[in-house]
């Protein structure tokens, strides 16, 4: 762990000198008091990654196993991290309870209002689940790495989390969104999408209008000889791979993965019940393309192998796209469906 922690701070200071991006508006934007305004996109802070992937990743979590001690100091230290970035919570609580059979249960959700008066009632749902399976079976232990049995879930999927985290920063910083932002940070995930079915089916009995749920599974391992450094789950079902990818001139942010469709990643992740409840684009973005991660659910998805750098660069990839869907127009389903 100690020399997992000096690698980090190493990696750090080497990333924590990239240049900010100016971002090339297609047509002036008008601010909260109706000027032209040129919006510059703040760079995520690979530190603050770095400290959100060990916490939620360590031992002490126990692999924040739903119901579990650990996963309740996961969801303190969450909805603190939310409350110093003066991000509000949703509806009164950052904790959304619910039960998972006898179990309690919480997923971890905050908000910023929308700004303008006709776009601030339209909702866009940014997620992650920041849940794990806790002790891993003997059967998952990989015999080359294990110095115990706790299943960290380092790369599945503290690094969601803490790209939601980082997302929600810069989104606050720009003060910049004129459709309301929720941030969702979902428990048992891995005992079949309950904290986000619960909350989808929330906030459609409210009446919510969402209409785009961004989520974020996996980012923590670059994937190699490929010609996008994310994918995106469900690619074709709407415009919001092409919407990413219009937003940012720079380099190919999101992609199709074969495996992706083969696998139903689609209907696999927390997105889903925010596609069933609401029929509106919801996608997972991810890095894990079956090939450059070997630990899945097992004892070795341990904090040493996430490549901060790594998913540093898909944040700052992704802002332009997600300032886009925030602010811009609305995001359409397709009529082709091939995923
Ligand atoms: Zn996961």
């Amino acid at each position: 762990m100690k020399k997992t922690l000096l690698i980090l701070s190493i990696s750090l200071i080497i990333s924590a000198c990239g240049s900010s991006k100016n971002i090339d508006l297609k047509s002036p934007v008008l601010n909260n008091a109706g000027q032209n305004t040129a919006i510059e996109m703040p760079n995520a802070s690979s530190v603050q990654i770095a400290l959100d992937v060990e916490y939620l990743a360590s031992d002490e979590l126990k692999g924040r196993d739903t119901g579990s001690e650990g996963i309740e100091k996961a969801a303190i230290y969450l909805s603190e991290r939310f409350s110093d970035l003066g991000i509000l919570p949703y509806q009164g609580s950052y904790m959304d309870h619910f039960k998972v059979e006898e179990i309690e249960a919480f997923n971890v959700v905050a908000m910023i209002p929308g700004t303008d008066k006709d776009l601030m009632n339209e909702i866009v749902v940014i997620g992650a689940h920041y849940d794990h399976i806790g002790m891993a079976p003997e059967a998952n232990v990989d015999a080359d790495v294990a110095v115990d049995s706790i299943a960290n879930g380092a790369n599945d999927n503290a690094t969601g989390t803490a790209t939601v985290l980082a997302i929600a920063a810069n989104l606050k910083k720009l003060n910049f969104n004129k459709r309301t932002i929720v941030f969702a940070l979902f428990s048992a995930e891995e005992k079949g999408l309950l904290g986000s079915k619960h909350l989808a089916q929330v906030m459609k009995k409210e009446g919510a209008d969402v209409v785009a749920m961004i989520n974020f599974e996996m980012t923590g391992i670059p994937m190699l000889n490929r010609p996008y450094i994310t994918y995106i789950t469900g690619h074709d079902r709407s415009n919001m791979a092409t919407v990413f990818n219009t937003e940012n001139k720079d380099l190919v942010v999101t992609g199709k993965l074969d495996q992706a469709a083969a696998f139903k990643l689609f209907m696999r992740s927390d997105n889903y019940p925010f596609y069933q409840e609401f029929n509106v684009p919801s996608h997972t973005f991810s890095t894990f393309d079956f090939t450059n991660f070997a630990h899945y659910h097992k004892v070795g998805d341990e904090v040493s192998l996430v490549n901060i750098n790594h998913m540093t660069q898909v944040i700052d990839a992704l802002m332009p796209g997600v300032f886009k869907v925030v602010n811009g127009d609305k995001l359409k389903l397709t009529a082709l469906i091939t995923e």
